[in-house]
This record gives C-alpha cells, sequence and structure tokens, in this order.
C-alpha cells in the first residue's frame, strides 16, 4: 500500500479534505485537485495507481478523463463519484472501464475503503497475471529457439556427415560438430580397423588449454580403448557415458562402424548438461554412421574394379587406368610399356585335374605377380588365364628384361595338390607405347607379341 499513489479530483473543498486526510491516513500519497484540466495535467505528468474523480468536474467532465486516463494508463483504476442525477452517466462510465462508482449523498469512508480495498486488489492481480503471462511468453519463447537450434544442429548433421566423404572429412565434419556445440577444453578421437587411407587419430584442443593437460589427454584416450574391449566383445553390458580421465568432466563415446572402432573423449572443467551429454551422443553416432557407409562404398567399389577369384584389379579398372596412363606417359615424354601373359596350356589343367585345380593356378598366379611388380606398376587379370601388368616409366628393354623374371619366376611357384606337386609356365607379349599410339594399340601390340611367343612354342617372351 505504501507508496501507491491516488488522485482525487473534486470540486468540493470539504470533500477533498476530508478524502485526502482519510487517504493519507492509510498510507496512501495523494494528488488532490479541484477541476478537471489540473486532473488531466496530472495524470500527464505521472502514473496514477487508484483516481477517484467526481463526474461532474468543472474543466473536464469526470467521463472525459476517465477516457483519457486508461488510453494512457489502462491498468489505473478508477472510481467515480456521483449524484442520483449523474447515475445514468455512471452506468456508462462503468462501461468505459470504471471499476465502480459511489453516490455522493450516502457515501461513507468505510465504503470507501471497501471498494478501495477491492480495486485494488484487483489491479494487483491483473498485475500478477500480466507477470505470470509474460513469464509464460518468455519461456515459450526460449523453448521456440532452443527448438530452432536444435533443428538447426539436425540439419547441420545432415550438410555436414552426409554425402561421400573421405574417412578425414568425416573426422572433421564430427568435430566441428561437436565444437560448434559443446565448448570443450579437448576432444580427441583414436580409430582401429579401416583402410590404410584412415587416420588413426584426431585431436583439437582449445587455445586455452595447457599443452600438459592436452599431453595428457592423448595418453590417455590411446590407452582408453583397451578398457573398451569387453563392451565392444560383448562381455559388457554397459555402454559409453560419463567417464574418468585427466579433466575435471569427460564424456566417452565409442564409435563402432564394421572393421572401424574408436572412441571419441572430451574433456573440460565444467559439467556437461543432460543437453550436451545427448548432442555429443548424437554426432559421434553419426559420425559412426559415416564410417559405416564409406565402408559399404569401398565394399561397393572395390566390387567394381576387382576380380572376385584373384582379387586382382579386373578388365574394367585395367582399361581405365591404361587410357591414364597412355595420357599422363604421351604428355610428360616418359616411357610406358605393357606385359600381356597367357598361362600355357591351362586348358589341359582343367581337364586333367579339374576347374579347381584350375583356380587355384590362377589364384597362385595372381598373387604372385601382385607381389612381384613395383608398387607403381599396375597387375590385372584380363580374363580368362590371362594377366596385364602395366609398367610406367619403363622402355621395352627394361620390361623384357622384367617380363623373363616374371616368367622365371612363375615356372618356380608351386601348387600343392593332394598326390603332387603341379607347375605351369606362362607365354609373355611385350610392346611399348610408341609414338602415335593409343592404349588400344598398345593392348594389341602386346597381344600379338604373345601370339608370337605362343606360335614359337611358349613358355617364352616374345615382343618389341
Ligand atoms: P594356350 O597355351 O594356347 O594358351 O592354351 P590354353 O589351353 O591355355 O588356352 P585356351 O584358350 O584353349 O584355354 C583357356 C582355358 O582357360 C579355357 C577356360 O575354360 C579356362 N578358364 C578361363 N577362365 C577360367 C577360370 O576362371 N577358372 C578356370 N578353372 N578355368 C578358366
Ligand atoms: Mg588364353
Ligand atoms: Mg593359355
Amino acid at each position: 500500500m505504501a507508496g501507491e499513489r491516488i488522485l482525487l479530483a473534486d470540486d468540493d473543498p470539504r470533500i477533498l479534505e476530508v478524502l485526502t486526510e482519510f487517504l493519507e491516513e492509510q498510507g496512501y500519497e495523494v494528488h488532490a485537485v479541484r477541476d478537471g484540466m489540473q486532473a488531466l495535467a496530472a495524470i500527464n505528468a505521472r502514473e496514477f495507481t487508484l483516481a477517484l474523480l467526481d463526474l461532474q468536474l468543472p474543466g473536464l467532465s469526470g467521463l472525459e478523463l476517465l477516457s483519457r486516463i486508461k488510453a494512457r494508463a489502462p491498468e489505473t483504476e478508477v472510481i467515480l463519484f456521483t449524484g442520483h442525477a449523474g447515475l445514468e452517466s455512471a452506468v456508462q462510465a462503468l462501461r468505459l472501464g470504471a471499476y465502480d462508482y459511489l453516490l455522493k449523498s450516502d457515501l461513507l469512508l468505510a465504503d470507501l475503503q471497501a471498494v478501495i480495498n477491492r480495486a485494488l486488489e484487483r489491479r494487483r492481480l491483473a498485475q500478477t497475471n500480466f507477470n505470470l503471462l509474460e513469464n509464460l511468453r518468455q519461456t515459450q519463447e526460449e523453448l521456440a529457439q532452443r527448438r530452432t537450434s536444435e533443428l538447426q544442429q539436425i540439419r547441420r548433421i545432415g550438410e555436414t556427415l552426409a554425402g561421400p566423404l573421405t574417412g578425414v572429412q568425416i573426422i572433421q565434419g564430427m568435430f566441428s560438430l561437436i565444437l560448434e556445440s559443446l565448448p570443450l577444453a579437448v576432444l580427441g578421437l583414436e580409430l582401429t580397423g579401416g583402410g590404410e587411407d584412415l587416420p588413426r587419430e584426431a585431436y583439437r584442443r582449445h587455445p586455452g588449454t595447457d599443452t600438459a593437460t592436452f599431453e595428457a589427454f592423448r595418453v590417455w584416450l590411446k590407452d582408453r580403448l583397451d578398457d573398451w574391449r569387453p563392451y565392444l566383445m560383448g562381455k559388457a553390458a554397459q555402454g559409453p557415458g560419463n567417464c574418468q580421465g585427466p579433466l575435471p568432466e569427460m564424456l566417452e563415446a565409442l564409435v563402432e562402424a564394421g572393421e572401424v572402432r574408436g572412441l571419441v573423449a572430451a574433456g573440460r572443467e565444467t559439467p556437461f548438461s543432460p543437453e550436451e551429454t545427448e548432442l555429443f551422443y548424437i554426432f559421434t553416432l553419426q559420425g559412426g554412421a559415416a564410417f559405416k557407409s564409406l565402408a559399404l562404398y569401398e565394399q561397393v567399389r572395390s566390387l567394381a574394379i576387382r576380380d572376385g577369384l584373384t582379387g586382382l584389379y579386373n578388365y574394367r579398372y585395367f582399361w581405365e587406368v591404361l587410357h591414364r596412363e597412355v595420357e599422363l606417359a604421351r604428355r610428360y615424354e616418359h616411357s610406358l610399356s605393357l606385359l600381356f601373359l597367357d598361362i600355357d596350356d591351362f586348358k589341359q589343367v582343367n581337364d586333367t585335374l579339374g576347374h579347381q585345380v584350375g583356380d587355384m593356378v590362377l589364384k597362385a598366379l595372381g598373387a604372385y605377380l601382385q607381389d612381384a611388380v613395383r608398387q607403381a606398376d599396375l597387375v590385372c587379370r584380363y580374363g580368362g588365364e590371362e594377366f596385364v601388368v602395366l609398367l610406367s616409366e619403363t622402355d621395352s628393354q627394361e620390361a623384357k628384361i622384367s617380363a623373363e623374371r616374371l616368367r622365371q619366376g612363375i615356372s618356380q611357384i608351386t601348387v600343392n595338390l593332394p598326390e603332387k606337386e603341379l607347375h605351369f609356365t606362362v607365354s609373355i607379349g611385350v610392346a611399348q607405347l610408341e609414338p602415335g599410339m593409343d592404349g588400344d594399340n598398345l593392348v594389341k601390340a602386346a597381344d600379338h607379341a604373345l601370339y608370337q611367343a605362343k606360335q614359337t612354342g611358349k613358355n617364352r617372351v616374345c615382343g618389341s
């Protein structure tokens, strides 16, 4: 009640005096005026909790004042005094938003007090209501904002981790998702399994994290994957979660994608909220899913370019590489040579020992060739019992030496059968890329040289 301001407007000085004294005794701050214009000046100057207005005021009527007050400060409660003659106006005043009216003729201070109390109570309720609504609105706004940011994060996962990615891109994507959503001191990943191009580890630290802490974290994480072995082998039921480590607060999550196994861990000084923990798992889970599709992609790609029996590249891949290598050899004036190998009398192996033994021979030859050539050379199964070896930066002289070495080596291969040891030989045609030749011509030339090797007795090398 203290500090609540009341505007009192009445042209009768006696009423003003009595009411002012009464209200001030109650603890109200009273601003008493005697006509409409003074009242208007007062409401323009400041806000009132309550206005007690005579309906018949000189200067400006009580009704007029009422609408000015409501226009300026709708929460100010207004109570009107009227004589019997003004009853009709009083009813109109209620419609305009006045709280109540009192008849001047039988005005009792006790009644006035009761009406004021009720009016102020209503005002307080309205204020509380308003505050509650405002809180609700703010909370809803915050929720809507949080939801929007969650949806954005989910969209970012799609943008960052979908599509054909390399292992490095997956790790970068997963790390940037995590770091954009969680303030961290350190973040790390240790990976095992997977292809050769897959990185084995990745680490990031906040610029404010000291080197000793960062190093301790790296050492810890390298050991940590071992602790997960029972879980990965299905012997422990408990999944990843908050964990103990070199930083006060730590999270860890496994990345499981077929062959690829890994552990992602994050650390900082302050605890992680449930939302942050959840996001961390979502991001690492999505990272795992991206590794899975990478493995699948590589598998499909390998099926498309490799021969199922020997594991060597196939005919299709050979032609892909051949065109590229011919182009490069021409542009940079490197030499390029091709060996065309064909197993001698292979049909006889099949016919006398069976198709399965034939397959064993093909596999043994494939493994030998792959092992015998340089890293830069390409060995492919061209078809049936025919193989090609593409030798980059090699002229025909060198190629013939390589071919001869291979021929001799192949004749030493032993295929162990239950009742005997099987040996076989190959004929090899050699050709070099000459000016004006394309890939087609090179293959034809090598094939022609092979034909000569067969014609002149097999188990030999022929060519330019
Ligand atoms: P040449 O010394 O003139 O090369 O005689 P060859 O018997 O080796 O040649 P030919 O072309 O007459 O026979 C090739 C045989 O290779 C015929 C075919 O059945 C066999 N062959 C082709 N692909 C495979 C395979 O994947 N597995 C097995 N076991 N045999 C195959
Ligand atoms: Mg053949
Ligand atoms: Mg043959």
